[in-house]
């Protein structure tokens, strides 16, 4: 299936800020009046097994679990009842966060892009058909380092939901296939170092992992 190669030919990653309530809180952040979203280019895919490179002059790596919708056909202004029609399927993903920079952008008022876009930011799992999930809405989502626990949330928690996010972005990005829609972390973001352990998954349905070097 040509989707399951979404990461050689998607255009788009776009990424929720800030989707979790208890992330925002550990981030010492109020809720949002409506979602946060950024982009990574795709070249911060890495496949599984990839290593993770810190960025140059990055002194606080972060992980954040994520889960993926890959957008399986072309549409914009999706209504919130036909979105699911536009879901291709699924993945497990990192949204690596450059946490040293983006705390600068966010006094200076710049973007995220450095922060949020370098090289291997966007580490992910293996595509995941729509068929194989039943109800994305209620996934544990987990992540470990070094083999232990750091995060492990429930998809259930979400405060926008994959419905209302692909009509939101869709009204401003045409979403086409091959596209990556990154739905917000889970509390539990911590950092990482040279050397380190990530594994990542959704339930025992899929796992993927990489090294931090
Ligand atoms: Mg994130």
């Amino acid at each position: 299936m040509r989707l399951a190669r979404f990461t050689e030919f998607g255009k788009k990653i776009i990424c929720v800020g800030r989707n979790y309530a208890l992330h925002a809180k550990e981030m010492g952040h109020d809720l949002s009046s409506k979602p946060i979203i950024f982009l990574k280019p795709p070249t911060a895919y890495l496949p599984d097994g990839g290593v993770i490179k810190v960025p140059t002059g990055c002194k606080e790596l972060h992980h954040e679990v994520e889960l993926g919708v890959i957008i399986g056909r072309k549409g914009s202004a999706i209504k919130e009842n036909e979105a699911s029609d536009f879901i291709g399927g699924y993945v497990i993903a990192l949204d690596m966060t450059a946490r040293d920079f983006q705390g600068e952008a966010k006094k200076r008022g710049e973007p995220w892009s450095i922060a949020k876009g370098f090289d291997t930011s966007c580490p992910v799992g293996s595509f995941i058909p729509k068929e194989s999930i039943a109800n994305p809405e209620s996934l544990k989502i987990w992540l470990k380092v070094n083999g232990k626990v750091r995060q492990e949330g429930n998809t259930s928690d979400m405060i926008y939901k994959i419905p209302f996010l692909i009509s939101y972005v869709s009204q401003y990005f045409t979403l086409e296939t091959g596209d990556l829609i990154l739905t917000g972390t889970p509390d539990g973001v911590s950092a990482v170092k040279d050397g380190d352990q990530i594994e990542i998954g959704i339930n025992d349905l899929s796992k993927a992992s990489f090294t931090i070097a």
